[in-house]
């Protein structure tokens, strides 16, 4: 039952907890009765608050949901340990109280896993209330009240305390980690939506105030319950678990094969309401302890002796692992961000899709040579489309030299790039970048292509959305609506009041631009069975560079937006730091995207149109035959163009290979164990720098099916990667996906602005 609080009962329980504690008093030790006559004022005032904050009751904080009310932060029973020192303390037999002390320490050491002396100095404390610790499990807690059990001759409930409060808990573990962030040991949100909502979380605590007895501990059965605690508001998020998933994993897959040195972020959005539906950022944290470093950082701690160079890498890295990159860095965007240059240009019609923009290699600005990346003497004549996609920087110098820098800042204003973007995140960085009134002319050029300024990833993706969704600012966010304990809906956060940037005329223009990008030059994000609009972009770190002396630092970054015909899913993606074989945004974080849509598409209810050229590749979900008989395996398989190969002399199919509902390229082989076959292994050949079709005739001849991911728009397109390695035994038919990319192609149009302009641009800078 709950009760309200009231100063009438509040006074009748004060009074009835002074009587009990006086009279209790009178019977136990002198030098408290005299405290109690002598300083009766003080100690009675000193005791309430000392009984009211003895006896608050935490409120559990509220769950946060993903978009299909799946759970991602609850909160589950725990306890916090606590000792009554002055108990002991007033023990006449100072032996006995030793005793009493030596015992504890010496059991809720062990029980707890913590100092016998840091404990036994607890109980030699100078008050009612200490605690030992937090956090404490269900199993430990009975293990606790096994030993006051086994006590019981000491006394020993009378100094050792339990109180029920709850611990965070995260079910998926490191599921959008830097997302959700953390809980302290209050419960208080430290980082993450746990920190920018902890007061929608945090619920209000209850009371009860205890009588205690002359030893200071609790009455336990003279609970009188003032407020019951109410539970915090829970969160639903807009992040959807799967499609953050699958940004994680290929993120992930990556960082790994690329070798990047300083993590990459994936932000996949709702490009018509901003509303995030995956953020993900490598080299994350469990949240459910948020404090242990992977095992890599550990050893770098590890190997630190001095103490405090210790404390502050690990400091560090614990920063490191907390911190969302797609929020809290800035970033120089590179050719990405010609997409602003293109769409406020159309706008301001200075440009429209059929002008043609000349680039014989060098440009001149303001006595600064400014050199194209293609090394054949320049791209030409060029019309827009091809401009955006060669990534040709004279042509973009050109674009921002028609708009000026007043239309340039106008709009860097418009598509909200000159401060935060308000999302729903502690820590936003803020955008620094050239002022209207400090912009000269090199300054508009290194602008006009994407360099000499920074923003953050979370503003990259959202002006991409502005461009292609019909001209509107989205505001990214990842709560779409707050619930209270009822599943009432409190307050709900949809994208009314939307603004225009461009028309949609310009929009229109903007998604054809970008379908043809990817058609021709960032082939890399091509996704099988979808129209996708995209840029990449390749920029140099130029601070760190000029700090270090070490040129070959670069970041590589991609954003796809499909179905780009009427656009609803971008997915960005930035690797930091490729330390491989490659580095190209086009090359590394393409591919990246091109896989995230690949599986979020079709989840998100998008069906695929294959091309032709597509179909022949396409994989075929295997039918189930085990217990048929072979024959009508044999019909079965047959009709799906797939092909076949019996095992052993028995009429019946045992065990197939691959296994139902498996994908494998159409025309792969299915292997129809019969009763009293022996498996069979085979050993993987090499599928990499290989064509489709190359790659489809090793794998036969070896015995293995082939899965195709990746860009496989041509027959030229090369496999970079397997998922099972060369020369490892598999059994005959197993499935061994093959990655595609165009290495030919892959948007050359990224040897963008090698070290030489770079060194010329920034010199302006200085
Ligand atoms: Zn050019």
């Amino acid at each position: 039952m709950s009760v309200k609080p009231n100063m009438q009962m509040f006074k009748r329980t004060f009074i009835v907890m002074v009587i009990v504690i006086l009279s209790l008093t009178l019977v136990s030790t002198g030098s408290l009765v005299n405290i109690m006559i002598f300083k009766g004022e003080e100690y009675q005032a000193k005791a309430s608050e000392q009984q009211l904050y003895d006896s608050l009751i935490s409120a559990p904080r509220g769950d946060i949901y993903d978009s299909s009310m799946n759970l991602l932060a609850t909160s589950s029973p725990a306890w916090t340990v606590y000792l009554t020192p002055n108990g002991i303390n007033k023990l006449s037999d100072k032996t006995a109280a030793d005793n009493v002390r030596r015992v504890i320490a010496e059991g809720l050491s062990s029980l707890l896993e913590m100092k016998y002396e840091d404990i036994y100095e607890m109980t030699q404390k100078n008050s009612y209330y200490v605690i030992v610790k937090k956090k404490i499990e269900q199993k430990t807690v009975d293990k606790i009240r096994q030993f006051i059990l086994d006590n019981k001759d000491l006394e020993i409930a009378s100094y050792i305390g339990l109180d029920e409060t709850t611990k965070r808990y995260y079910p998926n573990d490191t599921l959008a980690s830097t997302v959700l962030g953390f809980v302290g040991d209050d419960n208080q949100g430290l980082a993450g939506l746990e920190s920018y909502y902890d007061n929608e979380l945090t619920g209000v605590a209850g009371r009860v105030v205890a009588a205690k007895n002359a030893k200071g501990t609790d009455m336990r059965f003279s609970y009188e319950k003032v407020e019951e605690a109410k539970k915090g508001n829970s969160l639903v998020l807009t992040i959807d678990s799967y499609v953050q998933y699958v940004c994680e994993k290929y993120l992930d897959i990556a960082v790994e094969q690329e070798q990047v040195e300083e993590r990459g972020a994936v932000i996949a959005m709702n490009v018509n309401t901003g509303a995030i539906l995956g953020m993900a950022v490598s080299g994350d944290f469990n949240p459910n302890q948020p404090f242990t470093l992977s095992a890599e950082d550990q050893a770098i701690v590890d190997s630190i002796t001095d103490e405090k160079e210790k404390s502050e890498k690990r400091s560090e890295l614990l920063n490191r692992q907390w911190r969302n990159k797609a929020v809290s860095d800035t970033y120089e965007p590179g050719s990405v961000f010609k997409i602003f240059t293109a769409s406020a240009a159309l706008e301001e019609d200075l440009i429209t899709q059929n002008s043609t923009f000349t680039c014989n290699h060098n440009y001149v600005v303001a006595g600064n040579t400014y050199h194209c990346h293609d090394k054949k003497g320049g791209h030409g004549t060029q019309t827009l489309a091809q401009s955006i996609s060669n990534s040709c920087n004279p042509a973009f110098i050109q674009i921002g030299q028609l708009m000026g820098s007043t239309a340039f800042n106008k709009y860097f204003k418009a598509f909200n790039l000159i401060g935060k973007t308000g999302i729903d995140l502690p820590g936003e960085a803020t955008p620094y970048y050239h002022k209207e009134e400090d912009m000269g002319p090199t300054e508009l050029a290194s602008s006009s292509f994407g360099q000499t300024f920074n923003i953050t990833p979370i503003q990259m993706i959202s002006l991409a959305a502005t461009s292609v969704n019909g001209g509107y600012a989205v505001k990214p966010h990842l709560v779409e609506k707050i619930i209270d304990s009822d599943k009432n809906v409190v307050e709900s956060f949809s994208n009314e009041n939307r603004r225009q940037v461009i028309s949609e005329t310009t929009s229109a223009t903007m998604r054809t631009m970008l379908e043809y990008v990817v058609q021709n030059g960032a082939k890399n994000g091509i996704v099988a069975g979808y129209r996708v609009g995209g840029k990449t972009g390749t920029s140099q770190k130029m601070a760190k560079i000029l700090a270090t002396g070490n040129s070959h630092l670069y970041i590589g970054s991609y954003v796809g937006i499909a179905p780009i015909d009427d656009p609803e899913i971008a997915v960005f993606v930035m690797l930091d730091e490729p330390t491989g074989a490659n580095y190209y945004g086009g090359l590394i974080s393409a591919p990246v995207g091109s896989k995230i849509m690949a599986d979020v598409l079709p989840y998100l209810g998008f069906e695929p149109q294959y091309t032709e050229e597509e179909l022949k590749k396409i994989s075929v979900s295997v039918p189930d035959v085990t217990g048929d008989e072979i024959a009508a395996a044999k019909t079965k398989i047959n009709s799906l163009k797939l092909s076949y190969k019996v095992i052993g002399n028995g009429n019946k199919v045992v065990k197939q290979l691959p296994e139902a509902g498996s994908s494998v390229y159409n025309g792969g082989m299915v292997i129809l164990y019969a009763e009293e076959s022996e498996s069979q292994t085979v050993s993987v050949p090499n599928l990499v720098g290989l064509t489709a079709a190359e790659a489809n005739s090793a794998a036969a001849d070896a015995g293995v099916n082939i899965k195709f991911s990746g860009n496989v728009s041509s027959n030229e397109v090369l496999s970079y990667a397997q998922d099972i390695k060369a020369g490892e035994k598999v059994s005959l038919g197993q499935i061994v996906t093959v990655y595609f990319r165009d290495e030919a192609s892959a948007d050359m149009a990224e040897r963008e602005s090698t070290e030489e302009e770079r060194t010329q641009t920034n010199a302006t800078q200085q």
